[in-house]
């Protein structure tokens, strides 16, 4: 309703209840004006009706919701199932063009603006959590993984013809090394360095890496902050300054560090003092929307990779990831934002507690990862678990109590993947001394969840214990059966 419809609408009901819900509607409007004059994050969280007035506006300014549209062409955003259309809104052009997907698309203004509103809140979103001097940032429809091998893909059409190399400090995620296998380049594993419990980022032997292949041949240095403990989160500034000195692209797989304010931290610091390309987070692992969609951000110093990704691009993409994006933003708002973060900070010191009350009572201890800000671990082959012969069985024992999102690592587990060998796979270095499980203190996870996740280790344990025939703290058998 407008202004014009609702005076009409005077003649049908008193022009005094009619000017009331008339400056309701104001305020919804407002919301909006404001939104896309600020181009932030409201202050307050939206409400549940505003967003879907914003989000069906923009959908009747798609052609294919046109009243008089005829569509005679291939590509008409025509969709068969109604549910399907509910369950977007409508929006059926996508967004992008077969050039850029940050382009807008000329049949879906709606779409496109969509898209925009999504790019910049996302970029609020992480400011507000922390990472400053921001550049570029585009929202792609693909999850972590292909997002990396994406912004490889544009990395490499910039660099020198024979640059097939990126120096990977290892990392045991098999995405992680898919990513740079994918977009046709070399993965030139760096490992770790222990130092006490953690596993640390072997700056010299990235350099030397660096030196023995030479610049020319090396497409990126890929570090990863976000990591399962007892693995730190890499020296991305010291990799910075590496990279800034040898004229070699340094990318950040960040799947889920935007939700930790010193790994936003650190990433200042890394594009402030060195060489930062860009970095690559989740939507998901940051933002609690469905899994398929990453952020790229680049800083302010070093600019053009995040325009290059999108122009990689191929082809029109599905508005509905940036679409889940901005409405999650608009209900939290600024204020929300923050307080799933500061949730999220108050989430650590917590789990850390609930493992080392379960570690104590079982002979056991949290592994010492201040470098780690998000994922614990604790050890599993200490004391009466030391005689166990497989580990790998309480990781089932423990989903089979639907506990969901732990890691049990064995020792010395021998993979190849991606066609490379390793041992010790799991633990992100080839001898790990310890048998150990993860934790993490991950955004959206509760202190509640973390007390009864705590509680079904605890049980779990008693119970591998007695199975095994073993003693817990001087107890005996029938004790743990007991408990
Ligand atoms: C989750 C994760 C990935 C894989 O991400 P997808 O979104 O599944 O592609 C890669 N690397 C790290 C460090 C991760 O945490």
């Amino acid at each position: 309703m407008d202004a014009a419809n609702c005076e009409q609408a005077c003649s049908l009901v008193s022009k005094s209840y009619i000017s009331q819900g008339q400056q309701a509607l104001a305020k919804r409007h407002r919301l909006i004006k404001t939104l896309l004059s600020s181009r932030r994050l409201p202050e307050q969280g939206w409400d549940e009706p505003t967003i879907e007035a914003f989000v069906q506006d923009c959908a009747l300014m798609d052609s294919n919701n046109f009243l008089d549209n005829v569509g005679a062409g291939e590509r008409e955003g025509r969709v068969a199932c109604p549910l399907v259309a509910r369950q977007h809104y409508h929006l059926a052009h996508g967004i992008g063009r077969s050039g850029d997907i940050a382009a807008e698309q000329p049949k879906a203004a709606g779409s496109s603006l969509l898209a925009k509103m999504t790019m910049l809140l996302a970029t609020d979103a992480l400011r507000v959590a922390g990472l400053q001097d921001l550049g570029s940032v585009t929202v792609l429809p693909l999850a972590t993984g292909m997002a990396m091998t994406m912004t490889l893909l544009a990395i490499k059409a910039g660099r020198p013809r024979d640059a097939r190399y990126v120096i990977w400090s290892r990392i045991d995620q098999k995405t992680c090394l898919k990513a740079i296998t994918a977009a046709g380049l070399e993965p030139v594993v760096v490992e770790l360095q222990q130092r006490g419990d953690e596993l640390c980022t072997d700056v010299q032997a990235i350099e030397q890496g660096i030196e023995r292949l030479g610049s020319d041949a090396i497409a990126a240095v890929v570090t990863t902050t976000s990591c399962f403990a007892p693995r730190a989160s890499d020296d991305v500034v010291a990799v910075a300054r590496l990279c800034a000195t040898s004229g070699v692209p340094h990318l950040i797989n960040n799947a889920y560090g935007i939700q930790s304010s010193s790994i936003c931290r650190d990433i200042t610091a890394a594009w402030r003092k060195g060489r930062v390309d860009a970095f690559v987070s989740s939507t998901d692992k940051n933002f609690m929307v469905p899994v398929g969609g990453a952020l790229v951000a680049e800083g302010s110093k070093l600019r053009g990779l995040v325009a290059a990704v999108n122009k990689t691009y191929p082809g029109r993409a599905s508005v509905s990831v940036h679409l889940d994006l901005l409405m999650t933003l608009l209900h939290w708002g600024s204020q929300g934002w923050q307080k799933v973060l500061k949730e999220r900070e108050e989430l650590y010191p917590h789990m850390k507690q609930v493992l080392e009350g379960v570690a104590s009572r079982h002979g056991q201890r949290v592994l010492h990862t201040p470098g780690n800000p998000i994922s614990l671990a604790m050890t599993l082959d200490q004391g009466a678990l030391e005689q166990l012969q497989d580990y790998t069985f309480i990781g089932s024992m423990l989903w089979a109590r639907c506990v969901s999102g732990t890691r049990v690592v064995p020792k010395a587990k021998q993979q190849t993947v991606a066609g490379i060998p390793f041992t010790g796979y799991g633990s992100h270095t080839s001898a790990y001394p310890h048998v150990y499980m993860t934790a993490a203190a991950a955004l959206g996870g509760s202190t509640s969840e973390a007390d009864v996740f705590g509680a079904r280790v605890d049980k779990c344990l008693l119970e591998v214990v007695a199975k095994a025939g073993g003693t817990v703290n001087g107890g005996n058998k029938q004790e743990c059966m007991n408990s």
